[in-house]
Formats: structure tokens, C-alpha cells, sequence
């Protein structure tokens, strides 16, 4: 079974005017598909042939790790954003929040810290540790939390893909759009 090319959750220009659907169908439409298809080229007659993506993650290594890290990721900050979205979450997660940071402010501003101390590509990520406490986490390139012991909660791509035909090179902008987007009823069912 080939893995799956996951379709938006929304249309492609659902995220305006945050996100242009130029940059959907470039990120969703030709940059998520190139690598499910090499994936699926990999893949082909192998070991890892009819393994769940979430299995090759565990099994693979090297750039086929890497390939389906960064599909099951993408998969993943899909289902992050939505359309009309943003403000603050409510409930247990913002009880969770205001206990692991403070409260939301001191939370959004940690996230952003870490998101512009990566130099190049790599995702942030909120995610939940064992003990229950949140944290947030950066990953390099085509890494994953998915393979630790962390739940992940919420994922921001900060490969410049995912915004430079929105903002260039200005990361700054394009955080202040995905606070604007985050989907918080799809981050809180993610709390274990
Ligand atoms: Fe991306």
C-alpha cells in the first residue's frame, strides 16, 4: 500500500489572508507530494513496502528516515492550522499551559524564541512530556519528535517553503500568521 498523499483539511485558500494559496499549492500541492512520491519510489519492493508511515519512522534510517519524517510531519502541521482560527485555547490545554509557562503570553513567546533561534530549516513543536508537563521542543531539518518519548502537540514548519512566498525571508511575519491560524481544538486532542 503506497503511503498517502493526506488532502488539506480545508481548501487552498481557506488560510487567507495569512497563508496565499500560492503558497498552499506549493507547499501542500508539489513540495508534500514530491515527497510522498519518493518515498513511495523508495519504498517500492522493500522492507518498508507495506509498513504504516508511522512504522517506517520507527524502522528507518538515514535520508528514509528523514523522507518520511518530513511527510508524517507535514501530515501533521495540516491538521494544525484552519481557517478563521487563532486566539487562545480553553480548557485542560490552557490549564496545562498556564502550569508548564505561566500562561499563554509567556507560552507563545517561548514558542517564537525557539522558532527564530533555529538557523535554516526545522519545525517547533509544543509537546507533552511523560511527566504531563508541556514543553517546546525544536527539531533540525527533517527530524521528528515522533520517534522520543514526547506527544506532539503542535507543529510550526519553519522551512522557508513553508512562507517565503508570503513573507520572504521574514520569519517574524510569518509566525505572527500561524498565531492567527492554529487549529486549538486539534492541538488539545492530542493531550494524552
Ligand atoms: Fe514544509
Amino acid at each position: 500500500m503506497p503511503i498517502e498523499h493526506v488532502a488539506l483539511p480545508y481548501s487552498r485558500a481557506g488560510l487567507e489572508p495569512h497563508l496565499s494559496s500560492a503558497t498552499l499549492e506549493a507547499h501542500h500541492g508539489v513540495y508534500h507530494r514530491s515527497e510522498v512520491e519518493q518515498l513511495n519510489a523508495r519504498i517500492e519492493g522493500s522492507e518498508f513496502a507495506e509498513m504504516t508511515l508511522e512504522d517506517i519512522i520507527a524502522k528507518a534510517q538515514g535520508s528514509l528516515f528523514h523522507l518520511a519524517a518530513q511527510v508524517w510531519n507535514h501530515n501533521f502541521y495540516w491538521q494544525c492550522l484552519r481557517p478563521r482560527s487563532g486566539g487562545e485555547p480553553l480548557g485542560r490545554l490552557s490549564e496545562s499551559i498556564a502550569t508548564s509557562f505561566g500562561d499563554f503570553v509567556h507560552f507563545k513567546q517561548e514558542f517564537n524564541r525557539v522558532a527564530l533561534r533555529i538557523s535554516g530549516s526545522g519545525w517547533v513543536w509544543l509537546v507533552q512530556r511523560p511527566d504531563g508537563g508541556l514543553a517546546v521542543v525544536a527539531t533540525p531539518n527533517a527530524s521528528t519528535p515522533l520517534t522520543g518519548p514526547d506527544i506532539p502537540l503542535l507543529a510550526c514548519d519553519l522551512w522557508e517553503h513553508a512562507y517565503y512566498l508570503d513573507y520572504q525571508q521574514d520569519r517574524t511575519h510569518y509566525l505572527d500568521a500561524f498565531w492567527k491560524l492554529i487549529n486549538w481544538d486539534f492541538v488539545a486532542s492530542r493531550l494524552g
